[in-house]
């Protein structure tokens, strides 16, 4: 297997400045993308997905923990190694439109990633924006186009393009396609895809979107109160989630819409997040979950633990799946029916 585009180790991340004040945002998250992969991470609001992506593109400083990127530790860097470093990660917005400055056309936009990052290469400028724009399936007559000029579909893949001209190995991938309708999000998801696959390049997708999380993912992770929760292949999480949480999340996306997938039990939390972002003690969903065993679940934290192939679920009452097409052993056989 080829090393990690992107090594999260035990990472931290708290806001307060009083220790009494301190709510913690991020707690030991682990996590490694590869090459080609994109891995959802999937949570309401207040989950810790923002402070996470915050904490890779360095735009908050850690409280502890690793976050390493080809090969280099990002916390121990500094200054000029630090921004070379940072070269290598870029950032795909949801909502395009607001980070295009209106007075520039999109070429002057999608040259800025360049002039930023200084690569010292001696490659024509117009032929690295070409190349990105034709990977993010960016007409180039939209090129010396202003923003006002253009949808927000336009933008969305503009987005993207600006990402690709700096030649990232890592990209962050914020509620892409968010306020599009579902053709246009579906056609920005597929780009997406494709570029990850084909130039390896690793994506950290965040979003509240389970549907699209399991469309274009390769793993899904879900966060609660900033603990990854559960995480596996994209199908199995999505098709046979393991944690109450999980299952609440799928579950309220299939009382909107018929999805595919077997059916699933109908999962429903009581109560909204704890106020404050406070961590109960014993298991972090235990004053919602409708599975909850008292005695264990209000004192005992559950760890995240192997349960199906490559899946992981941090739920001490969390079974494996069981796989359709594989029926159950009957014992030895009877021989045939006379
Ligand atoms: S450990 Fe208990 S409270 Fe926590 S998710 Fe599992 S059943 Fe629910």
């Amino acid at each position: 297997m080829s090393n990690p585009i992107l090594h999260i180790d035990n990472l931290h991340c708290e806001y307060g400045a009083r220790a009494r004040d301190r709510i913690c945002a991020i707690n030991g998250l682990s996590l490694r993308l590869f090459p080609g992969e994109t891995v959802a991470l999937v949570g309401e609001e207040g989950s810790g997905r923002t402070t996470l992506a915050r904490a890779v593109l360095q735009l908050l400083r850690p409280a502890g923990g690793r976050l390493v990127c080809d090969g280099q530790d990002l916390l121990q860097l500094g200054g000029a190694s630090r921004r070379e470093a940072r070269k290598g990660i870029q950032w795909v917005p949801g909502c395009a439109r607001e980070t295009f400055d209106p007075a520039w056309s999109l070429r002057r936009s999608l040259h800025e990633p360049l002039l930023a990052s200084a690569t010292g290469s001696t490659e024509p400028v117009g032929d690295r924006i070409a190349e990105a724009a034709d990977l993010a399936a960016l007409p180039p007559d939209t090129l010396d186009r202003l923003p006002g000029q253009l949808d927000d579909a336009t933008l969305g893949h503009a987005a993207l393009a600006r990402a690709l001209v700096p030649r990232p190995r890592l990209i962050v991938c914020d509620e892409p396609g968010v306020g599009l309708d579902d053709d246009a999000a579906n056609a920005l998801s597929r780009v997406l895809a494709s570029v990850i696959r084909t130039r390896f390049v690793a994506c950290l997708l965040l979003t509240a979107d389970f549907s699209m999380a399991a469309r274009i993912a390769d793993r899904i992770g879900v966060l609660y109160l900033g603990h990854l929760i559960e995480i596996g292949p994209a199908g199995g999480v999505w098709e046979w989630p393991l944690h109450p949480y999980t299952a609440s999340l799928v579950s309220a996306l299939d009382r909107v819409r018929k999805l595919p997938g077997p059916p699933r039990p109908s999962v429903t939390l009581s109560g909204g997040l704890p106020p404050g972002g406070k961590i109960p003690p014993g298991c972090l969903l235990f004053p919602r979950c409708p599975k909850a065993e008292p005695e264990r679940c209000a004192k005992e934290i559950p760890v995240l633990r192997k349960l199906g192939f490559a899946q992981r679920a941090a739920c001490h009452y969390a079974v494996p799946p069981v796989d359709p097409d594989d029926p159950p052993d009957d014992g030895p056989s009877q021989g045939p029916p006379t």
